[in-house]
C-alpha cells in the first residue's frame, strides 16, 4: 500500500534523500521517514505421499479457478513457521516438512511472495472460512486449474512441478 499522508499527524509526505536509500517519504513536522518496504507472505504447494497437489477454491479469489495456500508473515514468525501455520490454517493439513523454492514480486500489492513446496500425509480437511473448498488433484490436472490471472499460483505450481519430476524417485 503507498503511504501518502503521515500516520501519526496526518500531514501529506514529502521526499527527502536518506544515505544509500536515495528519496524516501518524510513527514517533515514529526521528522519520520516511510519506507514502501513490501510486505511479505508465503505461497505454497501442498503436495501429499502420492505426488498430488492440494487445491484451494477461495471465490473471492476466482470464481472458477483454484489457488494454492497462501499467507502473511506474522511478527516474531520464520518463514518455515508461516509454512506450517497457513497450511494447517487454511486445509488441516500437518506439514511434515518444506523446502523453499524461488520468490516472487507481486507488484500490485507491493508484496514479496515466498514460494516453498510443503510436503503433507494427506488428512482430515479443516478450512478456514476463507477457503470455500479443497480439492486433491493430479499435478497433471491441477495445471489446469489454477489460477493464473493476477495470481502467481500458476507460476509458483508450474516451477515447484519442475523440480518434483527431477527429483530421484525413492
Ligand atoms: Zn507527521
Amino acid at each position: 500500500m503507498d503511504i501518502n499522508f503521515c500516520t501519526v499527524c496526518g500531514k501529506p509526505l514529502i521526499y527527502k534523500s536518506v544515505g544509500d536509500e536515495g528519496e524516501q517519504k518524510y513527514c517533515e513536522c514529526c521528522n519520520k521517514f516511510y519506507f514502501d518496504n513490501p510486505s511479505s507472505c508465503v505461497l505454497v504447494t501442498i503436495i501429499n505421499e502420492n505426488d498430488q497437489v492440494l487445491l484451494l477454491k477461495q471465490n473471492y479469489i476466482s470464481e472458477h479457478n483454484y489457488t494454492l495456500c497462501s499467507g502473511y508473515l506474522k511478527k516474531g514468525d520464520t518463514l518455515e513457521e508461516t509454512v506450517a501455520r497457513e497450511v494447517l490454517e487454511e486445509t488441516g493439513q500437518q506439514v511434515i516438512t518444506c523446502e523453499y523454492v524461488q520468490s516472487y514480486y507481486f507488484a500490485p500489492k507491493n508484496l514479496i511472495m515466498a514460494g516453498f513446496i510443503a510436503y503433507v500425509k494427506a488428512g482430515e480437511f479443516n478450512s478456514s472460512n476463507e477457503v470455500d473448498a479443497l480439492v486433491w488433484a493430479d499435478l497433471n490436472t491441477a495445471v489446469t486449474m489454477v489460477e493464473r490471472e493476477d495470481n502467481y499460483s500458476g507460476t509458483h505450481l508450474d516451477n515447484c512441478i519442475g523440480i518434483l519430476k527431477n527429483k530421484p524417485q525413492i
